[in-house]
């Protein structure tokens, strides 16, 4: 099986330390042409049967929020239309109206979102997180919640199964 994978999520949540992570390399993302390329392929990971293509899709991945907004508004409905996973990278116990935009812009979507629960490894008071949890789970019907931290390496695996899990 394999299959595209998008990380989105707004700036600062830890989308290029994730990736860099998973693919166990330092990208650097050159200048992209949208006209030519619908997906700039970051990197592919193997693991047994399955292929995770993780790709660039214009404007989800940037630090720059009104690219995103951009991109989605121009391609609507077939926003994405090849990708087959969605990684919605979030802040710990952090929830914010860039976070609450990105969903509003994830609702057209189709395919499964799982929900990253990025930096865990800064929560000081674990009670905290199964509530917060609980809470993001009503945002919207995510694949999949995974409290992880990139940066630390915890739970990068549960991730990349549940991504196979959606190829
Ligand atoms: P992006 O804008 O979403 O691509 O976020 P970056 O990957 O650039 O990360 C933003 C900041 O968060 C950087 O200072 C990272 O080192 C930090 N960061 C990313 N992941 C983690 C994590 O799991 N734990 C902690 N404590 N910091 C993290
Ligand atoms: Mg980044």
């Amino acid at each position: 099986r394999c299959g595209f994978v998008a990380i989105v999520g707004r700036p600062n949540v830890g989308k290029s330390t994730l990736l860099n992570h998973i693919l166990g390399q330092k990208l650097s993302i050159t200048s992209r042409k949208p006209q030519t390329t619908r997906h700039q392929v970051l990197g592919i990971k193997t693991e047994g049967p399955v292929q995770a293509i993780y790709v660039d899709t214009p404007g989800m991945h940037e630090d720059e929020p009104r690219a995103l907004n951009r991109y989605m508004n121009k391609a609507a409905s077939s926003a994405l239309i090849d990708v087959d996973v969605v990684v919605f990278v979030v802040d710990q116990m952090a929830w914010t109206t860039a976070d609450e935009l990105v969903l509003e812009k994830l609702s057209r979507l189709k395919c499964p979102v799982i929900l990253a629960v990025n930096k865990v490894d800064k929560i000081e008071n674990r009670d905290a997180l199964l509530p917060h949890l609980d809470m993001l789970s009503k945002k919207r019907d995510f694949a999949e919640i995974i409290p992880l931290s990139a940066l630390r390496e915890t739970n990068l695996e549960p991730l990349e199964q549940a991504v196979g899990r959606y190829l």
